[in-house]
């Protein structure tokens, strides 16, 4: 794998070397520069040069180069599963999956390259236009500024760079500092597709160093961006007139009716609660069970949780891997003694072993204790009771976020209610909120973000609308 930056088609030496680690045994797995301000300076000059050979491109090029990529990352499989997997201490099985969806959201985009179109204007329905005609077009913004968080270091990746590529594009890509080296193999991947130099430029290192230039220059049109609250709050107050697409964090809820496959429920939930150790942005986080079905939830649910795999992300057997950081586990091991302390009931785990949390289920929680309100990134899981349908609808949406939320039931009425009474960009019926297929449209309402993803719905944030009009007889 290479250590260098890759700016302008060339991989090139930066500032002081970075060390990237194993999560889970700390050896170090890769070395990368950081970017100095000049590095920064000079990925965005050459992504402005090269915007224009990529709006040139015709799309079946673009498509091509696409197609190359997933094709490449489908024959490297294992190699980049076992990087995703060390970077980021996720079980081995689940970053396979991981670069099969970058390989897929690859194809959607090269599909989607290839119908990116407008329509006609009746212009003569005014007066004014009879002698008209009139037509609008999808044009390429320039130079996109991404900005991607740890715990899909590929896949968030690919949701940026190939919807940029497809519409044609070109990009800055700022990686998260502990996990970049997934979108190095990526770069590499796409200069062997024969993407020209420039069109993609990786830079790496902290945020507020690396990733704010990015984010305030004004020759980069649009921020794509991944992450916290906290920094998607900072990137909307100092990006200047640039369109900003915000994906940030949620605190999913699953109501589990009395009509609901237990089993299945229950076996989709603890999955969805633990898996990526609860790093991700629609991880399981509150669960509400009507009365009659509670008991025998939290039974199923403590049973398959009990069967998951903790340890070693490189055993084939492991789905709770380590936390991204120390630290992380410890602010949640707080998080839980803070809520013990306020009444909660552990009824698994609790226990933390340096990076390692184990998964833990909580009860005898309420909407007040931060491990409820607040996103908790992190294995662990609250189980609630609700009185009826409505109360859970009322304590799901009892939250600031909203990106994913799921209902567990047969009832249809119940879906068409839930739907108006849950304000969250995606409502997933019979699954977990953890559900996503990459070409839907996937983002976040309130405080959870600001547009979407999913290919034909990113390249339309991707592109400008331009009209023309044409005074016919002249
Ligand atoms: P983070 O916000 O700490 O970092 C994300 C990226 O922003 C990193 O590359 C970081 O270096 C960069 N950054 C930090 N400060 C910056 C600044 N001042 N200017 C520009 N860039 C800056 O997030 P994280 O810890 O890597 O990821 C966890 C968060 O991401 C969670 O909140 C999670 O919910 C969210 N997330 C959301 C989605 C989604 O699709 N909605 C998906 C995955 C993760």
């Amino acid at each position: 794998m290479k250590d260098k930056l890759y700016i302008d088609g060339q991989w090139v030496d930066g500032g002081a070397a970075d060390e990237i680690r194993n999560k889970y045994t700390g050896e170090t797995i890769g070395v990368l520069p950081l970017a100095r301000p000049t590095d920064v300076d000079r990925a965005i000059a050459a992504a402005q040069r090269a915007a224009t050979i990529m709006a040139n491109m015709p799309a079946y090029r673009r498509a091509e180069i696409l197609h190359a990529t997933a094709q490449s990352l489908r024959a490297r499989r294992e190699e980049v599963a076992r990087v995703i997997a060390q970077e980021v201490g996720k079980g081995l099985k689940y970053a396979r999956g991981e670069v099969d969806r970058a390989a897929g959201t690859f194809t959607f985009a090269a599909e989607e390259a290839k119908r990116i179109h407008g329509e006609t204007v009746p212009l003569d329905a005014i007066p004014a236009g009879a002698d008209h005609f009139g037509f609008w077009t999808r044009r390429p913004l320039g130079v996109i500024g991404a900005i991607t968080p740890f715990n899909f270091p590929l896949n968030l990746v690919a949701h940026k760079v190939a919807p940029a590529l497809a519409a044609g594009n070109s990009i800055v890509l700022k990686p998260a500092e502990l996990t970049p080296l997934a979108a190095v193999l990526l770069c590499e991947i796409l200069q062997g597709a024969g993407l020209p130099g420039g069109a993609i430029n990786l830079v790496h290192g902290p945020g507020p160093d690396v990733g704010a230039p990015i984010v305030r220059d004004p020759r980069v049109a649009k921020i794509t961006f991944t992450g916290s609250r906290a920094v998607g709050r900072i990137i909307l107050q100092t990006a200047g007139i640039k369109k900003v697409t915000l994906e940030l964090g949620n605190t999913a809820p699953v109501i589990v009716c009395e009509d609901a496959d237990l089993d299945a429920a229950a076996e989709r939930a603890a999955l969805g609660a633990y898996y990526n150790s609860g790093q991700v942005c629609i991880s399981v986080q509150r669960v509400y069970a009507a009365p009659s079905v509670q008991q025998d939830f939290c039974a199923r649910f403590l049973g398959a949780a009990a069967k998951l795999g903790v340890g070693d992300p490189l055993l084939e057997t492991t789905d709770v891997g380590p936390m991204i950081s120390e630290q992380e586990a410890i602010r949640i091991d707080d998080w839980v003694r803070e809520a013990k302390e306020q009444g909660a009931t552990v009824l698994m785990g609790g226990t933390r072993e340096r990076g390692l949390y184990s998964p833990t289920v909580l009860t005898d929680v309420d909407h007040h204790m931060k491990v409820v309100k607040d996103e908790a990134f992190a294995p662990v899981c609250n189980l609630m009771v609700a009185d009826s349908f409505e109360q859970a609808l009322a304590r799901a949406d009892d939250t600031d976020n909203g990106l994913q939320a799921a209902v567990f039931t047969r009832d249809i009425g119940r879906v068409f209610h839930a739907m108006k009474a849950l304000n969250f960009g995606g409502l997933v019926i019979n699954d977990t909120p953890s559900f996503r297929a990459d070409h839907m449209p996937y983002g976040g309402n309130r405080q959870s973000g600001l547009g979407r993803e999913g290919l034909r719905f990113a390249i339309e944030d991707m592109t400008n609308i331009q009209m023309v009009s044409i005074r016919l007889g002249s």
